[in-house]
């Protein structure tokens, strides 16, 4: 395999379970070295097994000091990838201040602070580098019981275009990718309601939920804005939601999904 990521550093957050975990495993195999930032120790362990040369760190992504210590303790880091992310299904009408504070800290203001402290060590150092922050369709589309979800990731998306805008300036690129339903831990304790899972189902061509894809080079190609040969259109869409749900089931008809 092609290690276009050779003698660069990557922090992938949320890196123990689902999308996190495949992230890491796909960066390593294109030649980056990995930080893998995750709260379980178990699934870092069991990481390290199965991938050594990743560099573990178990730290809770909303434990700002913790994390900006790991930061100034990583040397260069080329590559964030922003994908460690909570739920917790709640109604408007039952969401407390402690759930939404907990989910807003953990999938908006962390990635925003980590972003932060990465970004200065990019700028300082004059490289450049990429930022991708895993954010979601529930970013522009309304689900029940997801109040505090959906909102912390349509700020999210809302971060990720000012970050682009004031960093590009330096080099560093910054994108967000938006999945679809992934049966990932996360997915299934979301969308395993069959009721549930058959409506979202309908909105689906593929009448299937992704599965954590399989096809790490095009998922970090995609995510870290490398040109794919005959993939460039795909690489150029700004069309977040539909570019990731690409990136998760890429078997699906190209253009279909990038017709605005
Ligand atoms: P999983 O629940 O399967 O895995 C999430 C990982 O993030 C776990 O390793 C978890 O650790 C870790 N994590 C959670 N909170 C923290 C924290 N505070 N500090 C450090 N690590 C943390 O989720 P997915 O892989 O499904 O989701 C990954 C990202 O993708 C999230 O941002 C999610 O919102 C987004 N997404 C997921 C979709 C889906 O359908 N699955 C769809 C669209 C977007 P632990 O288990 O120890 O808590």
């Amino acid at each position: 395999m092609a290690t276009p990521f050779a003698g660069k550093r990557a922090l992938v957050t949320g890196a123990g379970k689902g999308i996190g975990r495949a992230t890491v495993k796909a960066l390593v195999e294109c030649g980056a070295e990995v930080i893998a930032l995750s709260r379980t120790e178990a699934d870092l362990h069991s990481l390290k097994q199965e991938v050594p040369s990743v560099k573990t760190e178990c730290v809770d992504v909303s434990d700002l000091p913790a994390v900006e210590a790991v930061v100034k303790g990583a040397g260069p880091i080329h590559l964030l990838v922003n994908n460690a992310g909570v739920t917790q299904l709640l109604s408007v009408l039952d969401t407390t201040p402690d759930a939404y504070d907990r989910i807003m800290s953990v999938n908006l203001k962390a990635p925003v602070f980590l972003s932060q402290y990465v970004a200065r060590g990019m700028v300082e150092r004059g490289d450049g580098g990429a930022i991708v922050n895993v954010s979601s369709v529930a970013s522009s589309v309304a689900l029940t019981d997801h109040l505090a979800y959906c909102t912390s990731k349509a700020g999210m998306d809302m971060a990720t275009k000012v970050m682009a805008l004031e960093l590009g300036p330096h080099k560093i690129r910054v994108n967000a990718v938006n999945p679809t339903v992934v049966m990932t831990d996360m997915g299934k304790m979301a969308w395993s309601d069959p009721v549930k899972s058959s409506n979202a189902m309908t909105q689906i061509p593929l009448g299937r939920f992704a599965g954590i894809y399989t096809d790490p080079t095009l998922s970090v190609h995609l995510a870290f804005g490398r040109r794919l040969p005959g993939k460039e259109a795909l690489v150029t869409a700004l069309c977040v939601g539909r570019l990731c749900f690409l990136v998760l089931s890429h078997s699906l008809p190209l253009n279909y999904y990038l017709t605005p």
